[in-house]
């Protein structure tokens, strides 16, 4: 049995919530010069050049890309052969949280009760899926998830008879209900399968893809390419002022589902599309 330290969790995880604000990833800034190359409105350019440029001068200068500095949301991979030594995962990922925002000064975006709304002080507590996987490593991945791109996400119990043209039409529905309130250009995360609570959670998961990464299986890769290109269609455009560029990426993860069920959950990233990954 592996042991892991608490401490270095809190770490870990207090660096990575600093990192996520302030160096956008890769695929990130990728997907956006590749844009550029598509993008027919000048607006939209524009919009692009100076998301290129927000990116630069947050790594650069060590400051958040956007004020919304996002929800911290977690999904760890325990090998069963890992111990935590010390304390508990979760307070371990919380004390992370609270140390890295804090120190990053980056903005406490979470309240402690959703009807009362006062705000804890410092971000926590974070949303953590834990799963158990063979082998003797921790795996942490994190997203600071903005709230305005959070809010246009849906989700949908549809009917079997629905078939493939009801979940397009969910799908796209949903893209083009959150117009310019999810900041765009946007990823698209979706989950299709399971029950209820599941779906939500396959669309969040599939969040934490690279950009252009597609899914295994064929025909799902064959979708995600198909709706990205409708959802690019529908003219919203960076940050919705029109153009092409309204999704970066669709992403879908799937999972099997009850004869009388189909459940699709979309779930909207914006462009500060923040996610970092440490293994232990
Ligand atoms: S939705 Fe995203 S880009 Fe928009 S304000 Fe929130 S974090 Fe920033």
């Amino acid at each position: 049995m592996r042991e892991v330290h608490y401490q270095e969790i809190v770490e870990k995880v207090a660096d990575m919530c600093q990192r996520a604000n302030y160096d956008l990833g890769e695929d990130v800034v990728n997907a956006f010069k590749n844009a550029l190359q598509t993008e027919v409105s000048e607006t939209g350019k524009d919009v692009l050049l100076q998301l290129i440029e927000n990116a630069e001068i947050a790594a650069t200068e060590r400051v958040p890309m956007c004020q919304d500095t996002g929800y911290a949301v977690f999904i760890v991979e325990l090998g069963q052969d890992c111990h935590i030594t010390g304390g508990s995962l979760y307070d371990a990922i919380n004390d992370g949280v609270r140390k890295g925002y804090g120190e990053g000064y980056l903005r406490n975006s979470i309240v402690g009760h959703p009807l009362e709304r006062v705000n804890t002080g410092d971000n926590t507590p974070a949303v953590v899926h834990v799963e158990m996987v063979p082998g003797d490593k921790l795996t942490i991945h994190m997203t600071a998830k903005g709230g305005g791109s959070e809010n246009m996400s849906a989700l949908k119990m549809l009917k079997p008879s629905d078939g493939l043209q009801g979940v397009k039409d969910f799908i796209l529905e949903t893209v083009k209900q959150a117009g310019p309130n999810a900041c765009p250009p946007i990823i698209v995360g979706v989950g299709i399968g399971g029950t209820f609570e599941k779906a939500a959670y396959l669309a969040k998961k599939s969040l934490f893809r690279p950009i252009g990464e597609r899914s295994s299986r064929p025909e799902i890769a064959a979708l995600e390419v198909e709706l990205m290109e409708l959802s690019n269609k529908l003219g919203i455009g960076p940050q919705g002022m029109g153009g092409r560029t309204t999704a970066l990426d669709v992403k879908i993860e799937i999972y099997p589902c009850h004869i009388a069920s189909l459940p699709v959950a979309v779930n909207i990233n914006c462009h500060a599309s923040r996610h970092k990954e440490v293994v232990l």
